[in-house]
């Protein structure tokens, strides 16, 4: 067989390991669900491979899609072991070597920042999680393509990977050995695996198995030898003359006698059921929340979500979510992103980055999708052409829309409720009635949603604008979902719907105004406010770079022109007669002026007029109706966006 080969880690890999060995302390059982997840994940891929060749999945044990976790309090050891696809030597020094995304170097930051362990799935480095509890760690592997090899590491920034001297001993898959650091020792123990496991792997799809040693006292018969040394003894002693008298009564010779033996079984700990395929009303809020961080790799609640089936054309069972808190690569690599549903065909993981089933901008979403009427025996590849997975992400859209909107809708609701409370309160004077613990729970929740929106808005805002821009089809569903800042506001999570502002408008008025700035400061400072405050106009802010391109594609919401207030064609819809005649007759004194700044001025701009929209400052630039604004030109020049 080859020679043992020793390998350097990636620098980035060797650093990340320092950090985990010397600076995470706490947290350290989510090793656990990492290698869990890693061993489903494996296990997901070799069903998704026998799907098209049968040959890939063996026969006898190797058919048995499971995961066996077992310990040696001696040896102070963990061992997990799967029959998933298994890595072959490449795979390995690739894998457990390098990292391919650079989630390093964020998990990294993260720590910095004072995030914990807690952390480390999402950023694709899971694997590494060993080393909180672990020194030296032992992974050894047999692909169906390759011969079963061991990769082996202390983490001293080395690794060695050798072809297993003792051939093909796992038939297919993958098992790590951890050899545990002295202040882990607690994890070679039944109760505390048993336990890591019932709270991380509920929702695993494949069976989970946990050795369990009992010692039992058992019966065994007494050998024929022991019962005839005993006689000599005795027959010796008769010899003696000692104890003579009491031979005639003694109790017949014992035939058995007791031993304690250990005996090994593995029990399930887990029952493998798909959650999206039970109804809805025997699901708690708990299962829900322990489902979503078993996919996610997040370990913190989801915002929302929502389980619903699909009927018609197609059917399918799915569950959609919103994370608690944006992914931290959520804009990077925009344009590159696939949808992250796992999609399942009659109870198999096929897929979890197909690009039809969401949008770009609803990439944030994580969930399941199960469909009976899709067909098996394909390749992702044909899949993806299927015309069946367009109509499905339609309805996933629709859905997730749906979802967003009610998280909208609920917020309006809640801080209505609340302000009619306050009200209340105020009315009925200090002396109301003392809450008890169950009116105190509703409250904090009713506050709770009455902020849930602008906290969804705060992370995945960006998302909500991109769609109004890529989504034509859902375009207006999507304006309704769209927040800023305005001149109503209070502080910065004072935000409004266009709805909101659209009910506030003077009977008058016909525009919705908005003005784009580089900064809140600028846009606040702006003389082209000064007419509209006069008249007390909203004005809608517009500071971030991907407003104006938004609104560029949402000219008009409920039948109102949105009207940039730097731009010409500024309509107020009040003007009277007398403004009017006044102006004409500003034009007419005004007319040597506007020839001679027109002169001075030249090609620099297309014309100057007399205009009543400034009350303070003698002059403004205005963009054209059609033209780039002032804010715009300035995006593009500096490629901003
Ligand atoms: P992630 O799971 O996010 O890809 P990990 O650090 O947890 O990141 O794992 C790194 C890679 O190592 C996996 O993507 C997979 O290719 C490989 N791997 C880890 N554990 C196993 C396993 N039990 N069986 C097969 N491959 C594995
Ligand atoms: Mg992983």
């Amino acid at each position: 067989s080859e020679k043992r080969e020793t390998f350097e880690f990636q620098a980035e890999v060797s650093r990340l390991m320092d950090i985990i060995i010397n600076s995470l302390y706490q947290n350290k059982d989510i090793f656990l669900r990492e290698l869990i997840s890693n061993g489903s994940d494996a296990l997901d891929k070799i069903r998704f491979l026998s799907l098209s060749d049968p040959e890939q999945l063996g026969e006898g044990d190797n058919a048995e899609l499971d995961l066996r976790v077992s310990f040696d309090k001696d040896a102070n050891t963990v061992t997990i072991r799967d029959r998933g696809v298994g890595m072959t030597k490449q795979d390995m020094i690739n894998n457990l070597g390098t990292v391919a995304k650079s989630g390093t170097a964020q998990f990294m930051e993260a720590v910095a920042a004072g995030g914990d362990s807690n952390l480390i799935g999402q950023f694709g480095v899971g694997f590494y999680s060993v080393y909180l509890v672990a020194d030296r760690v032992r992974v050894v592997s047999k692909h169906n393509e390759d011969s079963q090899h061991i990769w082996e590491s202390t983490a001293d920034a080395t690794f060695s990977v050798a072809e297993d001297p003792r051939g093909d001993t796992l038939g297919r898959g993958t098992e790590i050995t951890l050899y545990l650091k002295e202040d882990a020792a607690e994890f070679a123990d039944e109760t505390k695996l048993r336990d890591l496991l019932k709270r991380y792997s509920e929702f695993i799809t494949f069976p989970i198995y946990l050795e369990s040693t009992k010692t039992e006292e058992i019966e065994v018969p007494v050998e024929e030898e022991e019962v005839e040394e005993e006689a000599e003894d005795l027959n010796e002693a008769a010899e003696e003359g000692e104890e003579k008298e009491d031979e005639e009564d003694a109790e017949p010779k014992p035939k058995t006698r007791f031993e304690t033996k250990r005996t090994q079984e593995w029990v399930l700990v887990n029952d493998q059921k798909a959650i999206w395929q039970r109804s809805k009303e025997e699901i708690t809020d708990n299962e829900y929340k322990g489902f979503y961080k078993a996919i996610s790799k997040d370990y913190d609640d989801p915002m929302s979500w929502i389980h619903f089936t699909a009927e018609g054309e197609i059917e399918f069972r799915a569950i959609l979510f919103v994370p608690g808190t944006a992914p931290y690569d959520l804009y990077d690599n925009y344009y590159g992103k696939a949808s992250s549903l796992r999609l399942y065909v009659r109870r198999v993981l096929i897929s979890d980055e197909f690009d039809e089933l969401l949008p770009r901008y609803l990439s944030f979403m994580r969930g399941v999708v199960d469909s009976d009427d899709l067909p098996l025996n394909v390749s992702r590849e044909t899949l993806q052409q299927h015309k069946v997975l367009k109509i499905m992400g339609k309805k996933l859209v629709r859905k997730s829309l749906e979802l967003l909107r009610k998280l909208a809708r609920d917020e309006i609701a809640a801080r209505k409720q609340l302000e009619e409370k306050a009200a209340k309160k105020a009315e009925e004077g200090e002396e109301g009635e003392e809450q008890d613990d169950a009116e105190e729970e509703a409250e904090a929740r009713l506050k709770e949603t009455s902020r849930q929106y602008i906290k969804f808005w705060k992370q995945y805002g960006k998302s909500i604008k991109l769609g109004v821009i890529e989504d034509t089809s859902n375009r207006s569903k999507l304006a309704k979902l769209l927040r800023f800042r305005t001149t109503k506001s209070t502080d910065s999570d004072d935000l409004f719907s266009l709805e909101e502002y659209v009910a506030r408008m003077k009977p008058w008025q016909k525009q919705i105004y908005i003005i784009a700035a580089e900064s809140l400061e600028a846009a606040e400072a702006s003389p082209f406010l000064e007419t509209l405050k006069a008249k007390d106009l909203e004005v809608i802010y517009m500071t971030d770079p991907i407003d104006e391109y938004a609104v560029q594609n949402l000219p008009e919401f409920d039948g109102h022109r949105l009207q940039s207030i730097t731009k010409e064609n500024l309509k107020f819809g009040d003007e009277e007669d007398v403004d009017k005649k006044r102006a004409d007759l500003y034009k007419d004194q005004m007319q040597p002026l506007v020839k001679m700044i027109t002169k001075l001025l030249g090609d620099k701009v297309e014309k100057v007029v007399i205009s009543s929209r400034v009350a303070q400052a003698p002059a403004v630039m205005v963009t054209s109706q059609y033209g780039y604004s002032a804010n715009m030109e300035r995006i593009m020049r500096s490629q901003a966006f």
